[in-house]
């Protein structure tokens, strides 16, 4: 999602003040509606007329990204750090990061310009599962694999059904290797499961997005979907 006058400064049809200026007036439709809110949030998939004349949309595109430790998910930051766009400069589409990854986790982020598979993916209703792996502090337990399992309390609000299995126990012998598979996306919700339990998370990597995994990419190197991988996603 987008804000109207950017969508159409970019597809080179006015600067953006021209562009607010044109919605101020009334000249452009969203989806055959005039709409005069600056700031309305278009996605590719919405129909823009500006002065009667249709916006030109980008094809969609679909990037499997292996996010690397110490990149911030989104399209830019004002504290200068680096952005998980920095690493697509040589891609042209205006793509954007789908749900997000904390600064210090690195694995598996999708990236799209395709407002409606970004809304689907990260709708409650459709979320897809997606596997973690952590190093937490101290050995995990049986019965907190299982409290893990059935639901934790967070925010005040019970998680909801995981698989959650012991990988190996760390190799200092004051962590633990666990698996962790959530369908739901809420914020920290990982790192929180795991304050839940007393075990910290010291290092989080997320392993599979539904069928999705990283194999054949390094962190910081992306790839396009194969056209069956994004029909089964839809
Ligand atoms: N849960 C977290 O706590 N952090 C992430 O980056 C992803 C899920």
């Amino acid at each position: 999602m987008e804000r109207l006058q950017k969508a159409i400064a970019q597809a080179g049809i006015a600067s953006r003040r021209r562009a607010e200026m044109y919605i101020t007036n009334g000249e452009v439709k969203v989806n055959g509606v005039v709409v005069k809110e600056l700031g309305t949030k278009v996605s590719a998939s919405d129909t823009v007329v500006v002065k009667g004349i249709e916006i030109q949309k980008e094809e969609p595109v679909y990037y499997l990204f292996y996010k690397p430790r110490g990149v911030i998910t989104t399209v830019s930051d004002d504290k200068g750090r680096k952005t998980v766009l920095d690493f697509f400069d040589d891609v042209e589409y205006r793509i954007y990061p789908v749900g997000r990854l904390d600064y210090d986790t690195s694995g598996i982020l999708l990236l799209t310009n395709d407002g409606d598979l970004d809304n689907k993916l990260t709708h409650p209703k459709y979320e897809v599962d997606k596997t973690y792996v952590a190093k937490v502090k101290g050995t995990v337990t049986i019965p907190e694999l299982k409290q893990l399992r059935d639901g934790v309390m967070i925010d005040g609000k019970k998680t909801a059904k995981a698989s959650a299995s012991l990988v190996k126990p760390g190799d200092d012998g004051k962590s633990s290797i666990v698996s962790l598979t959530i369908h739901e996306g809420r914020n920290h919700q990982v790192k929180k499961m795991f304050d839940a339990i007393s075990h910290p998370v010291q290092k989080l990597s997320r392993t599979d997005y539904g069928f999705l995994n990283l194999n054949g990419l390094t962190p910081g190197e992306y790839r396009r979907l194969k056209p069956h991988e994004v029909e089964q996603l839809k």
